[in-house]
C-alpha cells in the first residue's frame, strides 16, 4: 500500500493562479450552481481546473462546508463506462451539495487516469483484464499508482477562503492533503457505490487494498 507524504507550504509556493473566471451561473439536473475556471501554473506547466459551488456566502459563517475533490474520468463521466465508480461519486457529490444547500466541488481535468492520462488508463484496463490489480497495472507500465497533485485543490479552496470542510471522499490521501495544508476536515462523508457489478466491485476492492481507501471490510 502506498504511504503518502504530507504537503508543505514550501511546495505550494510553486503554484500560482494566472487567470480565473468565477461565479458563472449554471443549471443542471441537480440544481443551480456557480462555476469557476482557473489557469494555474506549477513549475512552469500551465493547467486548467474547474470548480462548481453554491451558496458559499450563506454557509461561510457556519462551517464546515461540504467539499468534493473530483478527478476527471472521461470514460466514466462522459461515456458511462462501467469500470469505475467515478461518475457515481460525481453525481452523488452534486446531489449532496444541492441537498445541503451549500458546497464546493473542485474538478481536475488533468487528473485523468490518476494523473497519468488516458493512454496509460486504457493500457491499464487491458492489463486489468488479464488479471492485474489497478496498482499492479500502473506499476507494470512504469507509472506510480497515483500521480495526482492535490495541491491544485488546496490552491483553489484557499482562493475561496474555505477553511473548514466536510469532505466527501473514501481517499485518505485527500484528507491528508487538506489537513497538511491547514484545512480542517471536520467530517468525512464516505461515497460507497452500491453495486453488484463484479468489474466495479473488483475495482473498489483494489482501491481499498492497494491504496488504502476507506471502504467497509465486507465490500
Ligand atoms: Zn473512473
Amino acid at each position: 500500500m502506498i504511504l503518502y507524504e504530507a504537503y508543505s507550504e514550501e511546495e505550494i509556493r510553486h503554484y500560482a493562479i494566472l487567470e480565473k473566471v468565477t461565479d458563472v451561473p449554471i443549471r443542471n439536473r441537480y440544481g443551480e450552481f456557480l462555476m469557476a475556471a482557473f489557469r494555474i501554473s506549477c513549475h512552469g506547466l500551465i493547467t486548467e481546473h474547474l470548480a462548481l459551488y453554491k451558496d458559499l456566502n450563506s454557509n461561510m459563517p457556519k462551517p464546515p462546508l461540504p467539499v468534493r475533490i473530483n478527478s476527471a474520468c472521461v470514460t466514466g463521466d462522459v461515456f458511462g463506462c462501467y469500470r469505475c465508480d467515478c461518475k457515481w461519486q460525481l453525481d452523488e457529490s452534486l446531489r449532496y451539495i444541492e441537498s445541503s444547500g451549500a458546497g464546493f466541488l473542485v474538478y481536475h481535468p488533468t487528473h485523468e487516469g490518476r494523473g497519468s492520462g488516458l493512454v496509460a488508463k486504457l493500457k491499464s484496463y487491458d492489463l486489468m483484464d488479464n488479471g492485474l490489480s489497478t496498482a499492479q497495472a500502473f506499476r507494470s507500465l512504469g507509472l506510480v499508482e497515483d500521480n495526482r497533485q492535490f495541491l491544485f485543490s488546496v490552491v483553489i479552496l484557499r482562493e475561496f477562503g474555505i477553511t473548514n470542510v466536510e469532505l466527501l471522499t473514501n481517499n485518505p490521501q485527500k484528507i491528508r492533503a487538506l489537513q497538511s495544508m491547514g484545512i480542517v476536515v471536520e467530517k468525512v462523508i464516505p461515497l460507497v457505490m452500491p453495486t453488484q457489478d463484479p468489474q466495479i466491485l473488483k475495482y473498489l476492492r483494489s482501491k481499498r487494498d492497494d491504496m488504502g481507501h476507506l471502504f467497509p471490510g465486507d465490500l
